[in-house]
């Protein structure tokens, strides 16, 4: 069997290098941290693993991660199916036709049958008691999907880097694993990492997530985007009250998840104030490209302090009595974003035997289960041709943030405008 060689070990990654592995081929895996690493945008409590999606590819491979969420070993208690409130004001035309779409997606498959469409305070507090104090407004609609649920993000991709190494990949991190750009040499490709060492393979994958466009010229088709978390940790007594929640997902405000079980921590997401960091493109054009400023290297890019009020707000409307937590580990996260929102995994022109798979565009995790089984089929040039089509290398298709309906971006500043929020530390 042919070796692989794989650079990035978050989602698509670790999903490809199990599968490869399972199938016999000889894997290398270069990152240049342990997984889960801090620039993953996965490395974080928990993300959301839905099926509504408007185009039908993307249903059928999120019904089909889901029923491995659910079922697959590998993957034991790492899947909550709490399931997901969404709540979209009518005037979000973009926002209600996804979901609209995505229900009716989700019907042709003869699955989401059990999402109810409710309107009203009332109504939530009935699905979710411990939201009775809502203040939703009796006119609001809304949708609840019990078939929804959460991942627990960070352990998830802890546990395929742990089956993989035991599936036999061998993997490297550090300055050893930390790759810098693709070189030619004697009619081979290399990848070279930061200490110069060069790597090679009878197939080079390289995944780098939101900074893949950092290492390597992705032709402009790939945008960094900036999108904030915050946290608030309940006592036992409100973890009691909280921890059975469903994820309720707010396209105005925001969302939040159950509180982690391990920690009594609940996550908020602010997925409608992203940003970019827009700097001179590496690659030479005389363009700018927005590539991340990863967290770890630059803690105080915590969220804008325009973010710590929504996250008040966002509490005070569905959980009032939790709005005096004061947040803490508000953090930027980076995601690649393409102009359509499609994936970008196809082969680099001018690069024989090398290949892409990024631009998740915020939606990847829920495929950790099944990425791997694409990607691979894309290496062995097995892949659907729609999904070949849509993932394919698109030079020059410029992502626009206000053109993503379904993400309701309100606001996109660069970093540089950004005022940050700091983070009030208790007093002593
Ligand atoms: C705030 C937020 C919320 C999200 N919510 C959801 C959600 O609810 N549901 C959902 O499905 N998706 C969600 N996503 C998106 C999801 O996390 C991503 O789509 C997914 O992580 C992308 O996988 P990836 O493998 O492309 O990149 P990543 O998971 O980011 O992994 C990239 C890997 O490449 C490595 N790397 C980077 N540069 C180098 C280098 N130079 N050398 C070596 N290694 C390198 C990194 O260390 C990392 O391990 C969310 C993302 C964010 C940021």
């Amino acid at each position: 069997m042919p070796s692989v060689l794989i650079v990035g070990c978050g989602v698509f990654g670790l999903s490809t290098a199990r599968d490869l592995s399972r199938r016999g081929y000889s894997v290398v895996a270069l990152d240049a941290y342990e997984p889960p690493s801090p620039w993953s945008a996965a490395n974080d409590f928990n993300k959301i693993i839905r099926a509504e999606y408007t185009d039908l590819i993307y249903s059928k491979m999120a019904v089909e991660a889901i029923h491995q969420w659910r079922d697959d070993p590998d993957l034991k208690g790492l899947y909550n199916e709490c399931g997901r409130i969404m709540v979209t004001p009518m005037d979000h035309v973009g926002r209600q036709e996804f979901e609209k779409k995505g229900i009716s997606n989700l019907r042709k498959l003869n699955e989401g049958l059990k999402i109810k469409y409710l309107k009203g305070n009332d109504a939530l507090a009935e699905i979710c008691p411990e939201l009775g104090h809502n203040s939703l407004g009796p006119e609001q609609e809304f949708k609840f999907n019990p078939e929804s649920g959460l991942g627990h993000a960070g352990n998830s991709l802890k546990t395929m880097y742990l089956k993989c190494k035991q599936l036999g990949v061998k993997f490297v991190f550090g300055d050893a694993g930390r790759f810098t750009g693709l070189e030619k040499k004697n009619g081979k490709v290399y990848a070279r990492a930061a200490n110069g060492q060069l790597y090679t393979a009878d197939q080079l994958l390289i995944c780098c997530g939101a900074n893949t466009g950092k290492c390597m010229d992705l032709k402009q088709q790939q945008s960094a985007t900036a999108l904030y978390v915050a946290h608030i940790k309940l006592t036992p007594e409100e973890y009691s009250k909280y921890k059975d929640i469903p994820i309720l997902f707010d396209s105005d405000m925001g969302y939040f998840f159950p509180p982690d079980p391990a920690t009594r921590v609940i996550k908020i997401a602010l997925p409608g104030i992203g940003a970019s960091n827009l700097v001179a493109d590496p690659h030479g054009s005389d363009k700018e490209i927005s590539l991340p400023r990863y967290h770890n290297a630059n803690p105080s890019d915590t969220m804008p302090k325009y973010g710590y009020d929504q996250v008040v707000k966002l509490l005070a409307k569905y959980c009032p009595d939790l709005a005096y937590h004061m947040p803490f580990n508000a953090k930027t996260c980076w995601i690649g974003d393409t102009a359509d929102s499609h994936f970008i995994i196809d082969q680099v022109p001018g690069y024989e035997n090398t290949f892409v798979a990024t631009g998740d565009s915020g939606h990847g995790y829920k495929f950790l289960p099944n990425i791997g089984k694409y990607i691979v089929a894309r290496l062995e040039n097995t892949l659907d041709p729609e999904l070949k089509n849509a993932w394919k290398w698109r030079a020059g298709a410029i992502f626009d943030p206000f053109s993503i309906d379904w993400r309701v971006a309100k606001d996109f500043p660069d970093l540089k405008d950004v005022d940050w929020w700091i983070e009030q530390k208790p007093k002593l």
